[in-house]
């Protein structure tokens, strides 16, 4: 039995086989993999989009550099399709278990060295063109889905990190845990963890050899135990009714209203980050969606979802929460939420770069797709648009003009939409340094206290280093909380949280005792904070 301690995102135990996962390398370096069916299918969807791509240039080359310029990608397609190429890779994949980027580079080495020998010039000059093709597929593999997407069982999951790309795309009910060497308890791929009441334990030395073999991720202790002994299992085992216990208790709250002792009221509702989490949202006793990150429906995909995928995702909420508020915020795209397609360029300094609502009022064809969409939706229920990143009312204005001249087109194109409430998140100092004047011009606050903590302290969310200085109870960061709140109530509109500080049971009754509307928290915290709410009183004298 080996133990180890890291620091842990979400207070519960799993026990299940490890599946180690090694994020396949673009280089083509080689690695054994257990699950060959899915680097086949790897394979085969990266040349797919290879192929795309290059009838892409092919059209853009044809219009720009005429016929016999643009022959070569056509060139190029015809070697990506070549049989004897594509059987090498799969055998080798096959026979040799090993990673499609590996097949790849092995099978090209091959086949140019071939093409090297032969006296015709000519075909001697396919070997470069072959050269480019692999590229472009290791390019693509590299880019791909490679998260561990399609676990045979239900599975603890070890890996150096996870990216929140990677993490949305698992197969969520085969994911016990998770447990990582690197990441800190702020960043989005624990918000997931914490949304999918996944345990998952962080700062671990992980090793390979673990593969397979049986673990127990204990969340209260920020323990990992692998090839756990007898004695330490019935340890857990008891531990693990014990909870089930708590849990039935909590469960008693799940239909309740979340009011003090002396009756003062607070909208308890929950944040998500994809359609199906509205269901564990109402499992676990919300009373609204508070914030759904809508991001990740661009996360899970490798192209812009269009208008009707994102209207059928927002439809679908709505329907789900039948009536209850459903707040969504736009994208909130950059910083550690990085997507191929958007084709960022390197940046410095990318939690202060070009995201979220820089991105949609820069590039707004992309932001108008997403706002018809919400649009269209907001006559299934009671959705309120929420936006990310705000730092000056210019941006509420420029963002309201946008909105204004979506509803235009669907007027005239004749769509039905609805009339949602348009509110900001305040998680900028900026924001919360000039609150008074935003309030005038929206309906409502969410502080998101994640990014508000980073930029208020100087303290990177993502760096595991800094996790003793990004304090998110900083009285800094309590004042403005305050101070918002204030700003909010003396203009007539709402203001809740939904950072993951909302959940903070010692804050609760600091919250509710400064005039916070509302606190939206990941659907396992629900109920603990209803409950905290129900035991709390705002009179002095109980
Ligand atoms: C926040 O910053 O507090 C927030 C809720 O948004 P996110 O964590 O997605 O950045
Ligand atoms: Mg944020």
């Amino acid at each position: 039995m080996e133990q180890y301690k890291g620091r842990s995102f979400l207070q519960k135990i799993a026990v299940g086989p490890v599946y180690y996962y090694e994020r396949p390398s673009r280089s083509g370096n080689r690695q054994q993999v257990r699950d060959v069916e899915r680097e086949l299918r790897r394979f085969s969807e990266a040349k797919q989009a290879v192929f795309a791509q290059l009838s892409e240039i092919y059209q853009k080359a044809l219009q720009q550099a005429g016929e016999d310029s643009a022959a070569v990608f056509l060139a190029h397609q015809a070697l990506l399709e070549d049989e004897g190429f594509g059987n090498l890779v799969c055998s080798t994949i096959q026979k040799q278990h090993v990673n499609a980027e590996y097949a790849v580079t092995a099978s090209g080495e091959h086949f140019e060295k071939l093409l090297e020998k032969t006296d015709d010039a000519v075909i001697r000059a396919r070997a470069a063109d072959l050269r480019d093709v692999t590229e472009r597929l290791l390019a693509v593999l590299g880019n791909c889905k490679a998260g561990p997407d399609r676990l045979e069982q239900p599975s603890v999951i070890v890996a150096e990190d996870l990216s929140p790309s990677e993490t949305v795309q698992l197969e969520r009910s085969k994911v016990l845990a998770f447990v990582t060497r690197k990441g800190s308890s702020n960043s989005h791929t624990a918000i997931l963890a914490r949304a999918m009441n996944i345990p998952a334990v962080t700062g671990i030395e992980i090793d390979r050899s673990w593969d397979g073999k049986l673990c127990v991720v204990d969340g209260y202790e920020s323990m990992v135990t692998v090839a756990p002994d007898q004695n330490y299992l019935n340890q857990i085992k008891s531990k693990i009714e014990q909870e089930s216990r708590r849990q039935k208790l909590l469960e008693e709250l799940r239909g309740m209203p979340t009011v003090t002792r002396d009756g003062r009221r607070i909208r308890l509702y929950a944040n998500i980050g994809s359609v199906q989490e509205a269901d564990s949202a109402l499992e676990c006793g919300a009373e609204g969606i508070g914030l759904f990150r809508s991001e990740f429906l661009y996360l899970e995909t490798d192209d812009y979802p269009s208008e009707e995928a994102q209207f059928d995702s927002y439809k679908t909420v709505l329907e789900k929460m039948r009536g209850k508020k459903v707040i969504i915020r736009t994208m909130d795209i950059g910083a550690d939420k990085k997507i191929d397609y958007f084709h960022f360029k390197p940046e410095e300094n990318p939690a202060m770069g070009y995201r979220a609502i820089r991105i949609c009022l820069k590039e707004p064809e992309i932001f108008k797709v997403q706002l018809r969409a919400l649009l269209r939706a907001s006559i299934y229920g009671d959705l309120d648009i929420m936006f990310p990143m705000i730092t000056s009312v210019n941006e509420v204005q420029q963002i309201r003009s946008i909105l204004e001249q979506v509803k235009k087109e669907l007027e005239k194109e004749q769509i039905a939409y609805g009339d949602p409430q348009i509110g900001i998140m305040i998680e900028t100092p900026a924001a919360v340094m000039i609150s008074d004047r935003l309030a005038k011009e929206v309906d409502f606050f969410s502080i998101g206290t994640n990014d508000l903590t980073q930029y208020m302290l100087a303290s990177d969310r993502q760096n595991p280093e800094l996790e003793e200085f990004y304090d998110p109870r900083h009285p800094a960061v309590l004042e403005a909380v305050r101070m918002v709140t204030e700003n909010a109530h003396k203009n007539g509109i709402w203001v809740g949280i939904c950072g993951e500080l909302a959940a903070d049971l010692t804050l609760t009754d600091t919250f509710l005792r400064m005039g916070v509307d509302e606190l939206s928290v990941a659907p396992p915290f629900l109920l603990t904070v209803r409950e905290t709410v129900r035991n709390l009183s705002m009179r002095e004298e109980d």
